[in-house]
């Protein structure tokens, strides 16, 4: 790991306010690495810049906390949702456009809200799916692209 620290991903503001012991356990720190290790740093290095994770891991309690879908791949160390220093719809475009271009190895590649944050993931299933959220009166779907 080069860029992106076990800490880095499991850290919440969320967890810290409400109490919520959010540490990871050694299969899921496995999880955590290996996302690290096939997508995360390889983009961080094509990008150049530094790239913000506003989340990585999160246990039960915290994902529930959150309001993160039950099957959640957060909940396995497998995804984090990621962004650019700018913050800006077409910066974190570059993000999800990138990992494209690299031919990194996602499982699921998700374009959330109009690029409002890039949410990645890395698991046994690699199922290389390309979506987008959209928010729909007040309800999120989910559209392959
Ligand atoms: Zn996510």
């Amino acid at each position: 790991m080069k860029y992106f620290t076990i800490k880095e991903l499991t850290k919440s503001a969320t967890a810290q306010r409400k109490g919520i012991n959010n540490d990871p356990s050694r299969e899921v720190c496995k999880s955590l690495t290996a996302l690290i290790e096939k997508v995360l740093d390889p983009l961080r290095e094509a990008y150049g810049k530094p790239i913000i994770v506003t989340s990585g891991y999160r246990c039960e309690r915290l994902n529930r906390a959150v309001g993160g879908a039950a099957s959640s791949q957060h909940v396995k160390g497998e995804a984090a949702d990621i962004r650019s220093v700018q913050d800006t719809p077409e910066e974190n475009k570059k993000l999800y456009d990138l990992i494209v271009k690299l031919g990194l190895p996602f499982d699921q590649l998700i374009n959330e809200y109009g690029y409002d944050w890039v949410h990645v993931s890395f698991g046994p299933r690699h199922r290389r799916q390309k979506m987008k959220a959209v928010k729909k009166n007040g309800r999120t779907s989910y559209v392959r692209v």
